[in-house]
């Protein structure tokens, strides 16, 4: 049965609905300044935060949040394009228990029952995966939740316990807990079970996280003294399984504009959605950075040379110079890519329409920006090269190319190719990882955090809630 993107969200809120929870709207990308935590929102539950650490309320929540995974401890930006399933902006479907609303087994249910009841997927090709302990922390093994999939009528070999992927957690610091985790199998027919976690034709569909302790910033783990389940489902995995394709960009969340960025390109580079292909990494990794920056902008975000503002530069960046040297693309095209990204989008993020023309301004003045950057640090370049008789050139010097001018290592190492020489790119890392110690070390994380800890305003309004008489209400939206 096919469905549209639309189809699929409806369907979602419908369901959800139909077990008594609240639908609610998707927060803003960008979390409240005082939440040191994180650089954007990276999974569903991040608004909830307070009700997690703090309120005794009971609820129950759906909604489809907007996340980018770029920095901190949810970063894909550097597998993103490598692989079919993986962005850096995706959207993530998810349900909630607040303070016993459900049980472990009845989220376990609603979750199998969406998928293989309501979607149709074929039972035969899932997998579930649940938390196998730490005991030197003092977490045990969920053999509760091994029984509940037993009872759901898993096949016991498909019920498997890991460890590292099946404790989630949002930060360094913060909440966390044992997880349970379902895989689909894209081949089928066959026993995948030792391919779960390990290989891409196995992909991680939906986690559901019984968020029952914490992290404090010193690193120990206590107990929340209270029962949440957070569930979160990649969006456009889900779109690729009842679409019947192999991978996220096969979506029509992804069609229209792997079909423009073939139309920018000089040759009319087709997108022929290969894993290996040095093309198809490129067409992927420049759709996802000019859609992540585009509705990071759209949220606020202004690129620039610190925090969420750079990596968004950083996206930017990334995209024009894989758009022009891998496929092609004239050095001031991009920005005609953002239209096809909000009209693809315009009709669930109406806001994305009304800032387009703002996004695409920014857009052309970080391309004319970027290019004469490059063009001056190709100058600067020069010297550096000449400086010296060594056919080595320092990551040092690499770095500070990096730094102020921004020019990326990927360049500095191909024009020092051209010159005939070689970039010690392992003292760049090694530069790179103490100036990312260095702004780690300005972001903590306080605890508890409430919603008095939120004292302004505009703060509320990004965490979305309203607190009132001891109550968090959050917006809905209006469905059928
Ligand atoms: P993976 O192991 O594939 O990187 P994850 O375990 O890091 O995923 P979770 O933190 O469990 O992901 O997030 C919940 C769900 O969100 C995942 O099961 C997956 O379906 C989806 N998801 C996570 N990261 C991405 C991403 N970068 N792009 C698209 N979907 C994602
Ligand atoms: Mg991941
Ligand atoms: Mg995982
Ligand atoms: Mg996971």
């Amino acid at each position: 049965k096919y469905q549209t993107h639309i189809e699929l969200r409806k369907s979602f809120y419908g369901f959800f609905k139909s077990k008594g929870h609240e639908i609610l709207k998707s927060a803003s990308l960008t979390p409240p300044e005082n939440d040191g935590s994180l650089l954007f929102t990276n999974a569903g539950m991040n608004q909830f935060k307070p009700l997690i650490l703090s309120s005794k309320e009971t609820k129950r929540v759906a909604n489809i949040q907007k996340c980018i995974r770029a920095g901190g401890k949810h970063n894909d930006l550097d597998d993103v394009g490598k692989d079919l399933h993986h962005q850096t902006f995706f959207e993530m479907m998810g349900n909630w228990s607040f303070n016993d609303a459900f049980s472990k087994e009845e989220a376990c249910r609603y979750a199998w029952e969406y998928l293989v009841e309501k979607l149709g997927i074929d039972a035969d090709r899932l997998y579930v995966s649940y938390f196998g302990g730490i005991e030197k922390l003092g977490l045990p093994e969920d053999k509760e939740c091994q029984e509940i999939w037993k009872k759901i009528g898993v096949r016991t070999d498909r019920i498997l316990p890991f460890i590292a992927e099946n404790f989630w957690e949002m930060g360094a610091a913060g909440p966390c807990g044992p997880c349970t985790e379902i895989h689909y199998d894209r081949i089928g027919h066959r026993d995948a079970s030792r391919l779960v976690n390990v290989d891409d034709s196995v992909v991680e569909v939906w986690n559901i996280v019984f968020m029952s302790n914490v992290r404090d910033s010193s690193g120990k783990i206590h107990r929340l003294g209270r029962n949440h389940i957070d569930t979160g489902m990649g969006f456009e995995r889900l779109l690729s399984i009842v679409q019947n394709k192999n991978s996220n960009f096969d979506t029509d969340m992804f069609t229209p504009l792997l079909e423009k960025i073939s139309f920018l390109t000089e040759k009319q580079v087709k997108y022929n959605g290969k894993l290996n292909s040095r093309e198809d990494v490129a067409f992927r990794l420049v759709a996802d950075h000019v859609r992540a920056a585009t509705v990071a902008i759209c949220d606020g975000v202004v690129p620039d040379g610190t925090g969420a503002g750079f990596i968004v530069r950083k996206m930017m960046r990334r995209s024009f110079l894989q758009g022009n040297s891998k496929l092609g693309i004239d050095r001031f095209a991009l920005s005609d890519l953002i239209p096809t990204v909000v009209s693809t989008m315009n009709e669930v993020y109406p806001e994305l329409g009304q800032s387009s023309d703002h996004i695409q301004r920014l857009f052309r003045e970080e391309e004319i920006q970027f290019w004469k950057t490059v063009d001056k640090a190709k100058m600067r370049f020069d010297d550096v090269a000449s400086e010296n008789k060594s056919h080595m050139i320092s990551g040092k010097k690499a770095f500070h190319l990096f730094e102020t001018y921004g020019l990326p290592l990927s360049v500095t190492i191909e024009m020092a190719r051209d010159v005939g020489k070689e970039v010690d790119e392992k003292e760049f890392e090694k530069c790179q990882f103490e100036a990312q110690k260095l702004s780690q070390k300005a972001s903590q994380f306080k605890l508890p955090i409430t919603a008095d800890d939120f004292p302004s305003h505009s703060d509320k309004e990004k965490y979305n809630f309203v607190f009132d008489n001891g109550k968090y209400n959050f917006p809905q939206i209006k469905t059928k």
